[in-house]
């Protein structure tokens, strides 16, 4: 038995007991598989073993991966930051992209959406740590970014995403979800969406409201280089 589909057995106990936890619907959460850094060897197994949705950060990365894995029907979010020389190939190859923080961004992924897609689903990514380093907009400005989001006409946006501050505290975790679920509440318009929730912390994220939760190390084991 592979350590893949033993690690997905694992992590989708988390999710199923995190969820019940939560008072919430079975099935309310949604497993993005997070692959920067793994192979399409690694992406492959984890499609045999049920699932559908890949994240990845890195354009060129992902570019080859999905290359490698035409013949797979996966669903591809890209959660990285994004230059706007690489809202292109973003708007032509991806179903989904986390991290969409400014609306140039966004506006060309609009622009570049290929007329015979769907529209692109579009989370905002929200800084609710207030770190400098971190991207994400501030909570003050996600009101104007959401609103002129929603009216561009090859998105859709579907809710927010947040990376906080990495903590083991729960309740620390717990209160930087909260306040994106209430971020999400005050804009009031009706989006379904809340990606949050990592390896380290899907059960606190979950007890918030995720919706997607993104897993890297939990599923495919620690990464060799790149970001923790
Ligand atoms: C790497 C990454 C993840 C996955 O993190 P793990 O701790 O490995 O589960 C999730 N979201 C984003 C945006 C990432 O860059």
């Amino acid at each position: 038995m592979s350590t893949i589909a033993d690690n997905l057995r694992a992590l989708a106990a988390r999710i199923h007991d995190a969820t019940q936890a939560a008072g919430r619907e079975p099935g309310s959460v949604q497993l993005l598989a997070v692959s920067k850094t793994k192979p399409a060897a690694a992406i492959r197994e984890i499609h045999a073993a049920g699932v559908r949705d890949v994240g990845e950060n890195y354009l060129q990365e992902a570019l080859a991966k999905q290359a490698e894995l035409r013949d797979l029907p996966l669903i591809w979010h890209f959660i990285g930051p994004i230059q706007s020389n690489k809202t292109k190939a973003i708007a032509e190859h991806f179903d989904w992209v986390h991290s969409v923080d400014r609306l140039k961004i966004a506006q060309r992924l609009s622009e570049q959406r290929p007329a015979g897609l769907a529209p692109l689903n579009i989370c905002l990514q929200v800084n609710v740590s207030g770190e400098d380093s971190k991207s994400g907009c501030a909570p003050a400005d996600l009101p104007a970014l959401a609103k002129a989001v929603a009216a561009l006409p090859n998105l859709r946006l579907r809710g927010l995403m947040a990376i906080p501050e990495p903590s083991e505290d729960r309740t620390i975790q717990e209160v930087a979800f909260a306040s994106l679920r209430q971020l999400q509440q005050g804009l009031d318009l009706g989006l379904d969406t809340l990606s949050m929730g990592m390896s380290h912390d899907l059960e606190a994220a979950i007890a918030q409201g995720a919706t997607w939760v993104r897993i890297g190390t939990a599923l495919f084991g620690a990464r060799q280089y790149g970001p923790a």
